[in-house]
């Protein structure tokens, strides 16, 4: 079993509020809720505010289940970065005697994973995974390059917590920009100018940071250390609960990363670059309740409309 990640008393206190008050639902399981009607209300007009500021850009809209084919992000190299986040689905294969004992086992909690084999699938762990083979099946990019508009989806991390912030599974608005390297980096740069512009407007206290990602195993120090050497990610941190600021956007420069792996070309056929910035929509809607209270109505009228009166 995993270890859950304690929550501190201030977190355990914002979590029992979000439920009491019907915001959260809760599975009994750590990090994973359902959303009451009020919370997705926030989540969904916050991707809206999302929608207008990136229509400047004029992204190619694309939508994907939460599931990753298995084949995919084998490719990806996140096997390599982030085994201990990953997930992947097994299902039932085996005999009538086989499904008995699998029930038998179950039905005290039991592990019954004795029966189950590996499927094809895998969950999708950021949103702008599944869009770099689509693009690279297309062929050579179009000069300066595309941008593409992957939705709220739904993505997967194992990591059970007890802080409210810290999901299993939660929306991230991921926008991608595949292309020449210099325009690929421009974009980046100004969407965190953007992005950081609209958390502000929302009357949250953000700021940004460099930052690396949580990279498994003593390899992963070097690469994480790399990452912030070379300013490829950055951060948009606000706080919510807790003794540290949580990050809420992030800004991702991934070089040749994608590109490489998926064999991503430009119309001379150099190799592509690409970038990537993800919203995360729970943690942004848990920093507005958390910063002008559990009840939208009493939020000061600039908030209110901006994600209501448009
Ligand atoms: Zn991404």
């Amino acid at each position: 079993m995993t270890e859950v990640r304690r929550a501190t008393a201030d977190q355990a206190a914002f979590r029992d509020e979000l439920i009491a008050r019907g915001l959260f639902l809760e599975s009994g399981v750590p990090g994973l809720y359902g959303r009451g009607a009020t919370f997705e209300d926030i989540r969904t007009r916050f991707d809206g505010l999302i929608t207008n500021a990136a229509a400047v850009d004029e992204p190619e809209a694309m939508r994907f289940p939460p599931l990753l084919p298995r084949k995919q992000l084998e490719a990806s190299g996140y096997l390599h970065s982030f085994p201990h986040l990953a997930g992947s689905v097994f299902a039932f294969e085996g005999s009538e005697e086989d499904a008995l004992e699998q029930e038998e086992r179950a039905s005290r909690h039991e592990d019954w994973s004795a029966h189950q084999r590996m499927t094809e699938l895998c969950l999708v762990p950021a949103a702008c995974y599944p869009v770099y083979p689509v693009v690279a099946a297309r062929g050579p990019l179009p000069a300066p390059g595309i941008v593409v508009d992957a939705g709220g989806a739904w993505v997967f991390r194992h990591e059970p917590s007890e802080d409210p912030a810290r999901l299993q599974m939660f929306h991230q608005r991921e926008i991608v920009c595949l292309g020449a390297p210099d325009s690929v980096l421009a974009w980046r740069d100004r969407w965190s100018e953007r992005g950081l512009a609209l958390l502000r407007g929302l009357g949250l206290d953000a700021a940004r940071d460099r930052a690396a990602d949580p990279f498994f195993g003593r390899g992963g120090r070097m690469l994480a250390a790399n990452q912030r050497k070379q300013e490829l990610k950055f951060e948009l941190l606000v706080q919510i609960a807790g003794d540290e600021p949580t990050a809420v956007t992030s800004f991702n420069y991934h070089q040749e990363h994608f590109a490489g792996k998926y064999g991503l070309k430009l119309a001379d056929g150099d190799t592509a670059h690409t970038a990537c910035l993800g919203f995360g929509q729970e943690r942004i809607v848990l920093a507005l309740l958390r910063t002008h209270g559990l009840d939208p109505a009493s939020w000061p009228d600039e908030v209110r409309r901006q994600l209501w009166d448009r």
